[in-house]
């Protein structure tokens, strides 16, 4: 099978790949543990330095790196750069925080030692999206080497340049040789490597049913995974709101990336008070995006990703028309090749409709108006999804209510948009997956917790 790379914008064919046969993807993974067992060796300050080199090299190739994004696919130049500037960041933290993370962590028994030892487990297979071809990928990376494991990556199969640069990178920073690679290969030959003895572990971040599918082949041959999968992050509006602060943010929040973001804020649940005043200020801040090349600067929004993935959220918005929604703007297919995707805010939205249901993956915002507090929650957590939330009030004692007892989801920002922070633990509940990544927290994911006692 071949797999493409296509420039959304232009619509050209940037490269083709063949996918690796099974056996070449069989002898990647026993180099890959081979290296391990010296890796696993190597001391926190022999890590902490290829890592540190890591950090400096997307630095210095950050323009480089930022071009084949927006060339793959079609984010904007400004936010790819920023996108490797933060993986640049979580290489430094993990390079300086992973030793005492990992730290041996006595706990008083009765016997004259105990204490909690993290151990590296092998080699984990990171299964990729394509939205943040980069930070995705070293999220996982950074602690799963600092932590002496090796990994091996099966990238989205529109980002096989991203994956490859990837994989240079590491190699360049002086790495040992097969310590991390990258597999390229569809997403039908993800179970025979979960299958694969000498693939210890699984992380995917993805949609949920690539997340089902991965969770299955792992489960049945009991290998851990993480999944960071799907959302439809709800924002609550309380009528104590700062309006301006909490349209502009919120806009913000949806069309980064072009709306293609898991954590994108997609859903706002504004009080019937102010609904109307925060209607028209949002429906504003969206109507002032600029949607164009990526490459220039005065472009807020790219295309999407994908023609295919363009007219699936197209269809998400006119089967919820077709239902009854109201399209306050946007929701039409604008004209040329590349697969534009118009901000889009819709309004009475309704059980039954795609777009109260399911993630939109782009740039379309749904507003909804709400009574009373409890209402407010209904909708909110009125989903299978769990990732993050919002809360824009002047009120932070209810605000940390809210976000601690009232939302269900993985992380809950008052009075701002959700961001991914290596400081801090990242992840969802419900089908938005299970398991955390990135602070001390991620990097635990995949170690042995050893006990050990000494009489
Ligand atoms: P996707 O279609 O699920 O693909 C993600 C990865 O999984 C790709 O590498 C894909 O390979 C692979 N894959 C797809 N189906 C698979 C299967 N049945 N078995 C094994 N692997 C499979 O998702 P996407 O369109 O790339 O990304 C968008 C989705 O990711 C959205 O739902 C978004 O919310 C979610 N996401 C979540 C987070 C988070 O942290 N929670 C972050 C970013 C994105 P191929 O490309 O070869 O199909």
């Amino acid at each position: 099978m071949t797999m493409q790379s296509i420039n959304p914008f232009s619509g050209e064919t940037i490269r083709e790949y063949d996918e690796y046969s099974s056996a070449e993807v069989e002898q990647i993974i026993a180099n890959v543990d081979h290296a391990f067992h010296l890796w696993k060796l190597t001391s926190f300050e022999q890590r902490a330095a290829c890592m540190k080199n890591l950090q400096a090299k997307l630095l210095e190739k950050k323009e480089e790196l930022a071009g084949i994004m927006v060339a793959e696919m079609g984010k904007v130049k400004r936010e790819a750069i920023g996108e490797i500037e933060k993986c640049a960041w979580v290489c430094s933290f993990y390079a300086e925080n992973a030793e005492s993370f990992l730290d041996n962590e006595p706990i008083k028994t009765e016997a004259s030692e105990s204490y909690i030892s993290y151990q590296p487990i092998g080699t984990v297979l990171a299964v990729m999206p394509w939205n943040f071809p980069f930070w995705q990928v070293f999220r996982f990376l950074a602690p799963a080497l600092m932590a002496g494991n090796t990994g091996v990556l099966k990238h989205a199969s529109n980002v096989s340049d991203c994956a490859l640069a990837i994989e240079q990178l590491v190699r360049e920073a002086g790495f040992p040789e097969n310590v991390f690679r990258t597999l390229l290969i569809g997403s039908s030959a993800v179970k025979a490597v979960i299958e694969n003895p000498k693939i210890k572990a699984v992380t995917l971040t993805g949609s949920t049913p690539a997340g089902k599918s991965v969770a299955s082949a792992a489960g049945s041959v009991l290998k851990k995974s993480v999944l960071e999968l799907g959302g439809s992050d709800p924002y609550l509006i309380l009528e104590d709101a700062d309006l301006e602060m909490a349209a502009r943010l919120c806009v913000t929040s949806r069309l980064l990336n072009a709306g293609q973001s898991c954590i994108g804020a997609k859903r706002f649940i504004v009080a019937d008070k102010i609904y109307d005043q925060f209607k028209s200020e949002f429906v504003r801040l969206m109507n002032e995006a600029k949607f164009g090349d990526p490459l220039d600067p005065q472009t807020t929004i790219g295309p999407l990703a994908r023609v295919d993935l363009r007219d699936e959220l197209h269809q998400q918005v006119w089967e919820s028309r077709e239902l009854g929604a109201i399209v306050l703007i946007g929701g039409y297919i604008p004209d040329g090749i590349a697969p534009f995707y118009p901000p889009t805010v819709l309004e009475n939205v309704l059980p039954g409709m795609p777009a109260y249901h399911e993630e939109l993956f782009g740039p379309v915002a749904v507003l909804f108006r709400v009574s009373s507090e409890d209402e407010a929650i209904r909708i909110a957590n009125d989903t299978v999804f769990g990732l993050g939330a919002g809360v824009f009030t002047a009120d932070i004692a209810k605000g940390k209510m809210l976000a601690e007892k009232g939302l269900q989801a993985g992380c809950v920002f008052v009075n701002d948009f959700v961001k991914s922070d290596p400081r801090l633990p990242f992840g969802g509940v419900k089908e938005s997956g299970y398991g955390r990544e990135l602070s001390a927290i991620g990097i635990r994911e995949f170690v042995n917790v050893k006990t050990v006692v000494v009489k």
